[in-house]
C-alpha cells in the first residue's frame, strides 16, 4: 500500500477550464470518500482526494485543478500515459443520518462527489450546495443530477445560480431546513463560515482539511496541526466540529513545506 503503483490512465474528463478528472483501473476493496491518494509524476508526489470510487468497474479517479508546476505535468498527460498511486490514505467522511447537506467549494467537490455517490447509493436524500468562483469553474453538474441528489450553484460573481457565498446560500436554507449531517470541503474561510453555521444550527458535521503533506503515512509529522498535533494525512483529513474547535490554527494559518506559518 505504501508503494506507488504504477496505473495507465484509462479516461480524462474536462471538468472545467483548470480541472480534469483522470480514471484508473484499480481494484475497489475499501476506500472511502474523504481518503486521498499520493499521486507520483515520477519526480514529485502530492496529495489529491478520490473523487470516485466505482467498485462495478473497478475505478478510481482523482479530479485534479492546474495551480502549479506538478498539477500542471498531470495536466499534460494523455490516455494511456501512465502515472503513479499510492495509498488511499486519511480516515474518510463518516455517513450519518438519512438527510445531508454537502458544502463544496472549487476544488473542494472532489471528495464530496464520492461522498454524494455513496450517499445515493444507501439511499440517503442528499442536497449540495455547489459554488465557485464563477460558472465554467462549477464542478460536476451533471454527476451530482445523474446521482439523484439536489443541487445548488453558488457563484461569487453571479454567473449561474446563487450570487454570493455558498455560506449565506447555506444559511437561508438552514433557517428553513434541518439535516442529519453536513459535509463540507473547500477553502478554510469557507469551511470556518460553515463552522459558524453548523455551530449555530446545532448540526453534526464533518470538514475535509488540507495541510501540506510529504509521506501520507503519519511519520513525517508535516502535516500536524497546532494545537492538537493531529496528524491530517491519519487523524485527518476529515474532522467533526468538535475536533475542528481544537484545532487552533483552523482558517488562522498553515505550514508551508519547510515548516513556516503562512496566515489565511
Ligand atoms: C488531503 C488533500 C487532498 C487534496 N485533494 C486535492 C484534489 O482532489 N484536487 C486537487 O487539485 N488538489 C488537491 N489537493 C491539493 C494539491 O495536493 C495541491 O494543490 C498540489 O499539490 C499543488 O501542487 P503544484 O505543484 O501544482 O502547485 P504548487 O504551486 O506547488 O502549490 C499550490 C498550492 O498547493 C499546495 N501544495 C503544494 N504541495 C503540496 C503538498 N505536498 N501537500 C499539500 N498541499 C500542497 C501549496 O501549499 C499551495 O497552496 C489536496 C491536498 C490535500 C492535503
Amino acid at each position: 500500500m505504501n508503494i506507488p503503483r504504477v496505473v495507465e490512465i484509462k479516461r480524462i474528463i474536462e471538468e472545467s477550464d483548470s480541472v480534469k478528472t483522470f480514471i484508473f483501473n484499480w481494484k475497489i476493496q475499501d476506500e472511502k470518500p474523504g481518503q486521498f491518494m499520493m499521486v507520483w509524476n515520477f519526480f514529485d508526489e502530492k496529495p489529491m482526494s478520490i473523487s470516485l470510487i466505482d467498485p462495478i468497474n473497478d475505478e478510481i479517479g482523482i479530479s485534479i485543478k492546474k495551480v502549479g508546476e506538478f498539477t500542471e505535468s498531470v495536466h499534460s498527460l494523455n490516455v494511456g500515459d501512465e502515472i503513479g498511486l499510492r495509498g488511499p490514505y486519511g480516515n474518510g467522511f463518516e455517513i450519518k443520518g438519512n438527510n445531508i447537506l454537502v458544502i463544496g467549494g472549487g476544488i473542494g467537490m472532489a471528495p464530496l462527489m464520492a461522498l454524494v455517490d455513496e450517499a445515493k447509493g444507501l439511499g440517503i436524500k442528499v442536497d449540495v450546495i455547489c459554488a465557485a468562483l464563477s460558472e465554467n469553474e462549477l464542478l460536476f453538474r451533471d454527476r451530482i443530477k445523474e446521482s439523484g441528489a439536489s443541487i445548488l450553484t453558488c457563484t461569487d460573481d453571479g454567473s449561474h445560480g446563487f450570487c454570493g457565498f455558498p455560506t449565506e446560500l447555506a444559511n437561508q436554507i438552514l433557517k428553513e431546513s434541518s439535516y442529519d449531517m453536513i459535509a463540507t470541503c473547500g477553502p478554510e474561510i469557507m469551511m470556518k463560515g460553515v463552522f459558524d453555521l453548523v455551530d449555530h444550527y446545532k448540526i453534526p458535521a464533518q470538514f475535509s482539511l488540507e495541510r501540506y503533506m510529504k509521506c501520507a503515512m503519519g511519520l513525517c509529522g508535516q502535516c500536524c496541526v497546532d494545537n492538537t498535533g493531529w496528524r491530517v494525512c491519519v487523524e485527518g483529513p476529515v474532522f467533526t466540529t468538535d475536533e475542528v474547535r481544537l484545532i487552533t490554527e483552523f482558517a488562522k494559518y498553515r505550514r508551508d513545506a519547510s515548516g513556516i506559518k503562512q496566515q489565511l
